[in-house]
């Protein structure tokens, strides 16, 4: 009945923490849903590595289960395991697939879980087959090619390799051929057409398998780059696939910090480490508890905003361990108090602006988000 109005920012744990992270799980589904819309009829798989960025596979896993999700990917075995355990009840029969490969465990550890490994080298191929040919049976993989971003995924020459010997597969059941866009986000790059050349090529001269490309921003390049399975993660997080446009996806979180202190300055002074900022005298400071071993970085001093109620207040001073600083001067006494909250991430900042105001991308804002808060789920 309270979950409708959101969490409960006065229980006693939320006032132990410096800040209140808030996750929205049916924000998470209903962008689940807009992603499957917007790929209809190709299915839509969720990558949930870095603990679901940042955000908590534990319960973001399950949710998206309920919203329909069948296919995960992680980076880590241990990663999968656990999005593995926290599936239980929702999809017990979920295909886990780990991006970092077959090297990321051993082969019991894989076979243990039903976990299946993404095949990055003929090396991974050989691991592969030979744990096939001793288990007397087929083991299924997906296959990584790359076509052009030079990071995981059979390099050229391996992949002109397995074409010419397809018999390297022997023993591999193949889920998916798969690759992975480098410059998705930029709808105009030439890369984007390059790549999704050289993918059709390849998989004209592999065994045939369903295909695999899009992540979050390729799903919007169209339909051409769908194939049979995309691998949304950002975007399934609120974050925009397409920054040239408005984001299409809803929020996700909603940081807010609580003020520790308000301070009076009556004379010109600085604030905080390095004396980087200078208020007036007549000028009010609010001290917020957090800082960047939160997460909020560093690289913000000076430069982000934060919101009291509707009102837009600057950070001002170097970002500290475990404090921010704000110019409260234009905020009533009643409004910018010791106990009260700000707003860091929410409705009046998305995790865009507060990433472009950081030079970085939501991708590293997200996961960088601390131990320290506590932690709110709505729905699920
Ligand atoms: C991280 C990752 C994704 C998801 O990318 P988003 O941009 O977060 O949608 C998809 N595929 C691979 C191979 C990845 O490493």
């Amino acid at each position: 009945m309270t979950k409708a109005q959101g969490p409960d920012l006065d229980s006693p744990e939320a006032r132990r923490a410096g800040g209140i992270l808030t996750i929205d799980l049916e924000a998470i589904k209903d962008n689940y849903r807009r992603l499957r819309q917007e790929l209809r009829p190709v299915t839509c798989a969720a990558v949930v590595k870095a603990d679901a960025y940042g955000l908590g596979a534990a319960r973001v896993a399950p949710a998206l289960a309920k919203a329909g999700a069948r296919t995960f990917f992680t980076a880590t075995l241990d990663e999968a395991a656990a999005v593995r355990e926290s599936l239980e009840k929702t999809r017990p029969s979920a295909d886990i697939f780990v991006l970092n490969g077959a090297g990321a465990g051993s082969v019991e550890d894989f076979a243990a879980l039903e976990i299946m490994p993404v095949l990055n080298s003929l090396g991974e191929i050989e691991t592969w087959t030979a744990a096939a040919r001793n288990a007397g049976h087929s083991l299924p993989a997906a296959l990584h090619v790359d076509t052009g971003m030079n990071r995981l995924g059979l390099p050229g020459g391996e992949l002109e390799t397995l074409i010419a010997e397809p018999d390297r597969l022997a023993g591999i059941e193949l889920r998916y051929v798969m690759s992975h866009l480098a410059c998705a986000e930029e709808a105009g790059h030439q890369l984007n057409g390059a790549q999704l050349q050289r993918f059709e090529e390849a998989r004209a001269r592999l065994p045939g398998a369903p295909g695999s490309l899009a992540n979050s921003s390729g799903i919007f390049l169209g339909a051409d780059y769908h194939f049979d399975l995309a691998r949304p993660g950002a975007a399934l997080f609120g974050v925009n696939p397409t920054p040239d446009r408005p984001n299409p996806m809803g929020q996700v979180v909603r940081l807010q910090g609580r003020i520790l202190q308000v301070r009076q300055i009556d004379a010109p002074q600085s604030v905080g480490y390095g004396a980087t900022h200078r208020m007036v005298g007549g000028s009010r400071v609010a001290t917020v508890a957090l800082g960047y071993a939160d997460g909020f970085l560093r690289s913000l001093s000076d430069r982000a905003s934060a919101w009291i109620g509707d009102r837009k207040v600057p950070v001002i001073g170097r970002v500290s361990m475990d404090l921010i600083t704000l110019d409260v001067t234009g905020i009533a006494a009643g409004e910018a108090h010791a106990g009260g909250l700000v707003d860091l991430i929410g409705p009046n900042q998305d995790v865009d602006t507060l990433a472009g105001a950081a030079g970085t991308i939501g991708y590293e804002v997200l996961t960088s988000l601390g131990a320290r808060y506590h932690r709110e789920f709505l729905g699920g």
